[in-house]
């Protein structure tokens, strides 16, 4: 038997090994090979398996990673999707699926000795005080790890040594597994009686997954037996030929689905044949869960969930990185720890180690762990057979990865559902426009959850017009009066305060007056902020760090007198030690959390009421959900206003909205004061209102005039390079060889090629081209036949970002 391989090295193409017979029952679609490359050992996935090759004298697979193949075929046509939709090279595509340390075996199993007590023959030996002790515990427990053993008892190995001499324990290595939250104490939960808007919701995402339970016990073989060939003939994409062969998609239908599984997407050839094209043709059992903060989105996931568990399947909850806090993990295992729908729930995220990360993969791949909970690149966890995705905060930009292959979870997640059968729930107080959007085309199914559910009122929000407050020839102030009235009484009252700016850092500049010298960072095209801590100026994007001037460094200048302006948390810290000396304030932004435990012990302070008044960045705006919190500040709510971008108004509308909704989670009303230099700005209008459906009317008519996402799609091509001239040489190349490869596509747009708003990043220069076209398909398939003809200069590189989220 000949394998086709897929590498990891980047080289677009597969490569064909002979499988030695000792391999011949581990290697399958999906394994994990190391093969030889050269005079190199290279890792690759296995892409297809075929009984002879067109080539002579192939080398043989040298080892096979796993047990159980990696890349389910399931996941490894999710793969290929990603790479055609997102013009990527399959490998590329591929090495995404897999967390780091299980695709490169950099973690195992853990092993540790493990004390068994063995059954009594005859009467009980009379033991010295120590190995009593031991043996007291056993009875209680008569498994348990060694070292767990020795710290209940504390005595050392030696006594546990002697009862093994006994005969009355063995001692044998055991895998045992790595629990990132062994040290949680979780109660169990009950399911709540859903108000009425959650039980509509609930029921309508339970019969979607009814629904998908009865087409699947109506034809177990979904009909795609000879299709198959057609519909990747005609697909949107085919990368050497075939990537991933028409066997392969055959057996992912034949082999690889359990009878009892959903079908697998190719319900028909029809997605196939659409090509790439997102979102995929309508179907119902895509819903956008549009509840205002506090409404019980989380209640509704979570019995969805049960439903999912009890219809003998898994499912996948997708939350923010930044909101993977343990208070949510807590209320999904909560729900599962116990009862009959009991299941282990594997958690992945960056802030594992290596070896836990490892251990909650392969829980999931074994079936144990039938929930996965996880930042981004969770929903490409191994949970068979899959009955439900959320996406929780389907808005976050974070869900979408900035470096190759630039794919966004929730879309992928929308794809994924679809191939699976599985029934998608996007969850929102701010759904996206795109979501809303679809929507409204009939895509995806609204849901709505208007009220709190526990019949908390949402806080009442006063807008403080900063114009007032500007004085002749007087710096701004930071707080304006109505603030520091509102901070003082809620402190007084014991309750506490969050105040939101979204930027780090002392002050945002350093500039002298006299000659209007102002401090760059020499890598980046942005001003150096100030850190009053460090004492040093900061680059944001690059990290670049220097000291602080005692002159202007201007030769001709050397004015004494520079001069600092814009604001960051560290000073508003600052200046709250001055004005509210007793309250005890603490500062979270990434500046204070180099460690991981930090985040959990200032969370955990605040929710003891060991801090009145937290300042933060975005970190403190999702998510949170504290009681006593009973005032949001929001320092300067026009900031994300003024970014070059056109999804600015949205992500301010959404960013004040989300930050809005920490205050009044308890029993007293909460209240939120924003203040703004540009306070009649829609989106601060509507966030005042908690009004989504106005401000989506009013932002929609802007996007449809421009034909600007959701109306029309962007791809977006940046070029970068260390020469400025190179760069832009190569951009208008690009821009001319696009004009010939793009001939008759509807309706396209391009701009540019011009320098990107952040035109100098960590020493390189950028340009950008935009494409702007009414779908999406068509424009990717060309592009992506275009970049594997197109010759740049070596030190010039280009990255093509379908739908991208961010314009810098
Ligand atoms: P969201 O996810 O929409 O922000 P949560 O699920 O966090 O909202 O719910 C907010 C609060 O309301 C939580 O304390 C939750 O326990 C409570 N809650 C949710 N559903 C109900 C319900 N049906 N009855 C009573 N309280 C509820
Ligand atoms: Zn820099």
């Amino acid at each position: 038997m000949i394998a086709h391989v897929t590498l990891e090295i980047a080289l677009r193409k597969e490569f064909d090994y002979f499988i030695p017979p000792e391999l011949a029952d581990q290697v399958d679609v999906g394994s994990r090979v190391q093969v030889p490359f050269g005079s190199r050992k290279v890792l690759g996935c296995v892409t297809g398996l075929a009984e002879e090759s067109a080539r002579a004298a192939l080398k043989p697979i040298l080892k096979v990673i796993g047990a159980q193949t990696l890349v389910t075929p399931k996941i490894l046509k999710l793969a290929r999707w990603i790479g055609e939709y997102y013009c990527c090279a399959p490998e590329t595509a591929l090495k995404s699926v897999l967390p780091e340390a299980v695709r490169h075996e950099q973690a195992n199993w853990r092993e540790r000795l493990h004390v068994r007590a063995l059954p009594l023959n005859g009467g009980m030996p009379k033991l010295p005080a120590r190995q009593k002790e031991v043996w007291r515990i056993l009875e209680e427990r008569p498994e348990l790890p060694l070292s767990e053993l020795l710290a209940l008892a504390k005595t050392t190995a030696a006594t546990v040594r002697r009862l093994e001499d006994r005969g009355l324990v063995t001692l044998a290595p055991e895998i045992s597994e790595r629990d990132p939250y062994a040290r949680e104490h979780i109660l169990p939960s009950q399911p709540l009686p859903l108000n009425p808007a959650q039980a509509k919701a609930l029921a309508a995402i339970i019969a979607a997954m009814d629904e998908g339970a009865k087409s699947v016990a109506q034809s177990p073989k979904p009909k795609v037996q000879g299709a198959p060939e057609a519909a990747v003939q005609g697909s949107a994409f085919e990368v050497q030929g075939s990537m991933f062969d028409v066997r392969c998609s055959i057996l992912d239908v034949q082999s690889a689905v359990p009878a009892s599984a959903p079908p697998s997407g190719i319900q028909g050839p029809k997605f196939e044949v659409q090509g790439s094209e997102f979102p995929p043709s309508p179907r119902s059992s895509t819903f956008l869960l549009h509840g205002v903060t506090g409404s019980g989105k989380t209640e509704v996931y979570l019995q969805a969930i049960a439903r999912a568990l009890e219809q003998g399947k898994g499912a996948i909850v997708l939350v923010p990185e930044i909101s993977l806090t343990p208070q949510t993990v807590e209320r999904f295992k909560a729900r599962f720890s116990s009862g009959p729908l009991q299941t282990l729930v594997a958690v992945l995220h960056s802030h594992l180690s290596a070896g836990e990360r490892h251990d909650e993969w392969h829980k999931i791949r074994q079936g144990r762990a039938r929930m996965a909970i996880g930042a981004r690149s969770a929903i490409f966890a191994p949970v068979e057979p899959l009955g439900l995705i959320v996406v929780d905060e389907e808005h976050e930009h974070s869900y979408k990865q900035e470096e190759a292959p630039r794919y966004h979870a929730r879309d992928v997640a929308i794809v994924r559902g679809q191939m699976e059968g599985a029934v998608v729930v996007l969850g929102s107080a701010t759904p996206s426009l795109e979501s809303y959007y679809n929507c409204g085309k009939g895509k995806y199914t609204l849901l709505q959850l208007p009220e709190r559910a526990d019949d908390k009122k949402m806080p009442v929000v006063r807008i403080v017009d900063m114009r007032q407050t500007v004085r002749p020839g007087k710096a701004v102030p930071i707080f304006s009066p109505q603030l520091k009235e509102a901070i003082a009484r809620r402190v007084e009252q014991k309750e506490q305060v969050i105040l939101f700016l979204n930027r780090r850092g002392y002050s945002t500049s350093l500039q002298c007056p006299l000659c209007g010298y102002v401090a760059e960072c020499p890598n980046c095209s942005v001003s150096l902020t100030y850190h009053r801590h460090e004492n040093k100026l900061c680059c944001h994007i690059c990290a670049h760090v220097e000291p602080v001037p005692a002159v202007c460094p201007n030769e001709k200048c050397r004015n004494p007198a520079i001069r600092y302006s814009g604001v960051g948390t560290q000073r508003v810290e600052a200046t709250l030690a001055k004005l509210f000396p007793h309250a005890r304030t603490v500062r979270m932004d990434s500046d204070v959390l180099k460690r991981k435990e930090d985040y959990r012990r200032i969370l955990g302070d605040f929710r003891v009421g060991k801090i009145d008044i937290l300042v933060g960045t975005q970190m403190i705006a999702k998510g949170l959900h504290f009681p006593n919190v009973t005032l949001v500040g929001i320092i300067y709510a026009d900031l994300a206003l003024h970014q070059p971008d056109f999804r600015a108004g949205e992500r301010t509308f959404q960013l004040l909205t989300q930050v809005a909704g920490r205050a009044g989670r308890g029993d007293i009303e909460g209240e939120v004061v924003v203040q703004a230099f540009t306070p009649f700005h829609p989106a601060i209008q509507f966030a005042r209102r908690h009004d989504f459906e106005s401000f989506y009317a009013q932002e929609m008519e802007f996007r449809e005039q421009l034909k600007y996402p959701p109306v029309g799609r962007i791809a977006l091509l940046t070029l970068k390079g260390r020469n400025e001239e190179k760069v832009k040489f190569s951009a208008d190349y690009l821009k001319q060889e696009l004009q010939k490869a793009m001939v008759g596509i509807k309706d396209l747009v391009q701009a540019g090629p011009a320098p990107a708003p952040l035109l100098r990043a960590e020493t390189y220069y950028r340009y950008q081209i935009m494409l702007r076209a009414q779908r999406m398909a068509a424009l990717s398939q060309r592009l992506a036949v275009l970049i594997r003809s197109l010759t740049l200069p070596d030190d010039v590189t280009l990255a093509v970002d379908i739908d991208p989220v961010a314009l810098m």
